[in-house]
């Protein structure tokens, strides 16, 4: 048995040794599972359970350093690890900004004692943390940010406020984009900072959509006093910070959205075709959906395999450059293609909202399917992915 299958079988046995029942056969998407965080809450206790088991295996971050609470697995165990878990379809240990963003962004970026303080906390769970990039004018245009931090001896002092801060209400530790030298090129001013939400000075409100739920958030700051040391990068340097964790932003949003996601979402489509049109000669009644489920299970097919190939060929440690734009883009318009035909499908079944008519998993495909929209302006809209993708990929003249 080559090493490879002998770590498969090692994983295998932890996991059904290990994972809880009541979470076996739960979830296949990216999206579902547990947050962490001082103000989490653990509806089911197993859970709380599966994230503090993976977390002292190092499983919560696979391919971190043990030295900083990760599991150290090469990406080829890290996939052999995500493999089995899908197999039981388990819904990951632990998800969040944490892991995907700010974590992976430390490991480039921070020093020692930076990481040393937070990466082990994000594996266990323990930190929650949002992302302080957007202002009111400032969001395709992020760099004309605003919110200022202003230097004294060794704490910058606050100004400001963000915009569409998700779960800020939630978060423990925010990642923030702050103007430290006002003269300078817009780009050139710019700082990255962590901080605390439990600082003095920082108010968080709530926005409520007409949904009646929203994850949004403003976020005000009024002489929020921070350490220096909390700087990542360097001082007037955080725009190369800041473009590194969107790569990493990207690239977690195209893995979650590209191979369908959510409850409703989970349904592949040809199931949802049969329930709910039938079937004619062995397959979907209807002859359009039917060329139009083919074709975007294809288009999903083709990009699982693209997405696994790019990392397959991507060494250890590899941090994702401008072409996560590509995947983010196509990702994204994929989900939203899927949506809409999940939509189509169910037929007036698909626009349930509320009321006896509707099962539960249908009046969660409708929120979903409204979700989805914000898949091509979160992390930077579409038109400005593809602005990225020709000046940084292609290399087009401006
Ligand atoms: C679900 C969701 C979650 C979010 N979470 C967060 C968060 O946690 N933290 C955070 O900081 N922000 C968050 N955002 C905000 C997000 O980053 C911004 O909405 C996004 O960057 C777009 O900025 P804007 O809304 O100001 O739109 P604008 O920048 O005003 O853009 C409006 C329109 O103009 C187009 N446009 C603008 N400039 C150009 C150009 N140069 N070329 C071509 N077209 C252009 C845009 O594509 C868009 O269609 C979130 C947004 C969503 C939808």
């Amino acid at each position: 048995m080559g090493e490879l299958e002998a770590f498969r079988e090692e994983v295998r046995g932890w996991l059904l040794e290990n994972a809880p029942r009541s979470l076996v056969g739960q979830s296949s998407s990216q999206l579902e599972g547990t947050w962490g965080g001082r103000k989490a809450t653990y509806p089911n206790p197993d859970s709380r359970r599966w994230l503090d088991v993976a977390a002292e295996r190092g499983f919560t971050a696979p391919t971190w350093p043990t030295a900083y609470g990760g599991g150290g697995l090469s990406p080829a165990e890290a996939k052999v690890l995500q493999q089995e878990m899908r197999k039981l379809e388990l819904p990951l240990p632990l998800i969040g900004f944490g892991l995907t963003m700010i974590g992976p962004t430390l490991l480039q970026y921070g020093t020692e004692e930076q990481k040393l303080e937070h990466l082990p906390r994000i594996c266990r769970g323990e930190i929650r943390w949002c992302q302080g990039y957007s202002e009111p004018s400032a969001g395709s245009d992020l760099a004309s940010l605003k919110t200022r931090a202003v230097r004294e001896g060794d704490t910058f002092v606050i100004d400001g406020e963000k915009v569409w801060t998700s779960y800020a209400d939630l978060a423990d530790w925010m990642f923030a984009l702050v103007r430290t030298d006002p003269e300078a090129k817009k780009q050139a001013g710019i700082t990255f900072l962590l901080l605390d939400m439990e600082t003095p000075g920082v108010e968080v409100r709530p926005i409520t959509l007409i949904s009646g739920s929203s994850p949004f958030c403003e976020t005000f700051f009024k002489d929020v006093r921070v350490p220096v040391a909390n700087v990542v990068g360097t001082i007037n340097g955080g725009w190369t910070v800041a473009k590194a964790l969107l790569g990493h932003e990207r690239s977690m949003i195209a893995d979650a959205f590209g191979g369908g996601s959510g409850r409703g979402g989970g349904a592949r489509l040809p199931e949802l075709a049969r329930e709910y049109l039938g079937e004619a000669n062995g397959g979907v009644a209807d002859p359009l959906l039917r060329d139009a489920i083919a074709q975007n299970e294809m288009d999903t097919r083709c990009f699982h395999l693209t997405v696994q190939r790019a990392r397959d060929a991507a060494k250890a440690g590899h941090a994702p450059g401008p072409e996560s734009s590509l995947f983010k883009v196509y990702a994204t318009e994929l989900n939203q293609r899927r949506y809409e035909l999940m939509i189509a499908i169910a037929g007036p079944q698909g626009l349930g909202w509320e009321g006896p008519g509707f099962d539960a998993e249908e009046l969660a495909r409708t929120r979903e399917w409204l979700r989805s929209r914000g898949n091509t302006i979160e992390g930077g809209t579409s038109e400005i992915q593809l602005n990225i993708i020709a000046k940084r990929v292609l290399r087009l003249p401006d």
